[in-house]
């Protein structure tokens, strides 16, 4: 892995890693390393510069050394991880000494923006989420109550409390992860063992948060982020508002309008926190025996292959078994980049991760979501230096405008041959999508006033919006991962609700209906939107495909049609 602890990729959704069964699903590594072998030409030459081949090369090596760091293969293109590492110093020193150049020579216009995309991504290398054994993990924690730590390595303790604490929640005589135990939370038969699993989470928290004292490891680590915000002139709030075109006071105002949305559509005696899950989820029930686990990559290639994409044709690799020391969210990278070669285009290969010990539909949903990410890889075809899927906001809510059809009645009746009411799937989606919002709202008010109370902020937002019972006594926010490896990214999420819905919209309106499938959709979104990777501003692409500004009327809409 390169750039350290940070793991700006694809995250997604609550996911968990545990130590349950080994499962390799949708596995097709041999084939793959054979298919390399056969099909990677060993350097493109096509109409690049020496110095954009030299970053495709490097981007080649960055993302194979990281694949093969993850254990999602053994080989890539028949070399294994020290050879490619060793690849990797190589070519880094090829870029470094052509970046070198460049920067010496006046360049204008495109040729310049080119350049600084180059220099960025190589000061900044592309990272998958970093893979540890318990035993790290736990030694990394260990140091987050030194007052002394920096962002970075207080962020990298963190992650390490949610790899030794998270994914080992001691309950009932077992040890659970955490997406297994979030997942619990929503079928567990008595409130008393809601409550007993929540308890559970306990050892996460009180590492996360500690006491709860200005001093605790949280809210040091907000503080220091809050300040890093201030010197850089930006964070992930004002990144995700500058995507959308709005100033951050009118993202907030669209996180409030969508919570009070949900609230007016949800009435009800308040819920507790163990129990929220189960209230929304228990009436979807019903459908998680038709998902086991081993049929999530069938269900979800074939409703590509039905949108008009072949994932199995394009060599995607599912990883979704669980062992240990596997990065403990689920998330979707490149194995290597897309480029023009003598030959023509030579695709993406992309690859999934996840920790898929059960099946059910919330585990769909992430793996559809997931896919989405690939489909986004493979659709782009924009010259090298701007190989990239775009800002990160943008991203992670398209990945959502497919994932979201899980919750249709008609998807669900064509693939799982069942289906229940719309008003209950749709209920059951968007209460996790709240919970979404919530938590973008809560990192927006945090790292605005970093001195305030975690706890009292997240009291505020669950208890008037989410109807659940104040505990304010308990650190429950801290179940992301995201919040301290990245803190300000749930905006993702949360303000990614508002473009996924309108997305979804115009897709429906432009190519029509694709919640069940449809042959031109995925023509229809990489010509419009996929396609253009960094060589169009995303600010500019959204409002281009969407022909006006991002609007959360669709998902207030949706949200609204619950209640009715
Ligand atoms: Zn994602």
């Amino acid at each position: 892995m390169l750039g350290g602890e940070r793991a700006p990729a694809l995250y997604c959704r609550a996911v968990g890693d545990g130590e349950g069964a080994r499962m390799l699903v949708g596995m097709i590594a041999a084939a793959l390393a054979v298919f390399l072998a056969v099909a990677a030409p060993a350097a493109a030459r096509g109409a690049l510069s020496p110095t954009e081949q030299a970053y495709a090369d490097w981007l080649d090596a960055t993302y194979a050394v990281s694949t093969l760091s993850a254990g999602a293969v053994a080989k890539i293109d028949g070399r294994d991880r020290t050879a490619w590492g060793a690849s990797l110093t190589e070519r880094a020193a090829v870029l470094k000494a052509g970046l070198d150049r460049a920067a010496r020579r006046k360049l204008h216009g495109e040729a310049a923006r080119a350049l600084r995309r180059m220099q960025k991504a190589f000061a900044d290398p592309p990272a998958a989420p970093v893979t540890t054994t318990t035993e790290e993990a736990g030694a990394r924690c260990e140091t987050a109550p030194d007052a002394g730590l920096d962002r970075a390595a207080l962020s990298a303790a963190l992650y390490g409390c949610f790899e030794r604490f998270g994914n080992h929640i001691a309950f009932e005589g077992r040890t659970i992860a955490r997406a297994p135990a979030l997942e619990l939370l929503g079928e567990l038969d008595t409130a008393e063992r809601r409550k007993a699993l929540f308890d559970a989470l306990t050892p996460l928290w009180r590492r996360i948060d500690a006491d709860g004292a200005p001093g605790s490891p949280y809210r040091r680590l907000i503080r220091l982020a809050a300040d890093e915000a201030h010197a850089k002139g930006s964070s992930p709030i004002t990144d995700a508002a500058r995507t959308v075109g709005a100033s951050p006071g009118q993202v907030e105002t669209w996180l409030v309008a969508a919570l009070e949305t949900w609230r007016d559509a949800n009435p009800g005696p308040a819920l507790e926190p163990w129990d929220y899950r189960s209230h929304y989820a228990s009436a979807v029930r019903p459908l998680d025996r038709l998902i086991p686990p081993e049929r999530i990559t069938a269900l979800s290639f074939r409703y590509y292959r039905d949108l008009g994409l072949d994932l199995e044709a394009a060599h995607a690799i599912h990883d979704l078994g669980v062992r240990p020391g596997k990065a403990p969210l689920a998330y979707a990278d490149f194995i290597r980049i897309g480029r023009e070669t003598p030959a023509g285009w030579r695709p993406a290969l992309a690859r999934v991760s996840g920790n898929v010990e059960k099946g059910g539909l919330s585990a769909l949903n992430e793996i559809v979501h997931e896919d989405g990410h690939v489909a986004h890889m493979l659709a782009v075809r924009a010259r090298s230096a701007f190989f990239e899927l775009g800002d990160d906001l943008f991203v992670e809510a398209f990945a959502d405008v497919t994932s979201w059809a899980v919750a249709d009645p008609r998807w669900q009746r064509r693939y799982l041959g069942a289906s229940v009411d719309e008003a209950t799937a749709k209920r059951a989606l968007f209460a996790n999508v709240m919970l979404d919002v919530a938590w973008g709202l809560f990192e927006q008010r945090m790292l605005r006033d970093p001195k305030a109370d975690p706890n009292a902020v997240w009291t505020e937002i669950t208890s008037r919006y989410l109807n659940i019972r104040p505990h304010p006594e308990v650190s429950w926010w801290a179940l992301r991962v995201q919040l301290v490896d990245a803190p300000g990214y749930m905006i993702n999420y949360g303000l990614g609700a508002v473009v996924t819905a309108d997305l979804r919209r115009r897709l429906r309106e432009e190519a029509g209906d694709f919640d069940a499938g449809n042959p031109r959709w995925y023509r229809y979104a990489s010509d419009h939107l996929l396609r253009f990777g960094g060589s169009v501003e995303t600010p500019k692409l959204l409002r281009r495909f969407l022909g006006r500004p991002v609007s959360d009327a669709a998902l207030l809409a949706e949200i609204a049609g619950i209640g009715r």
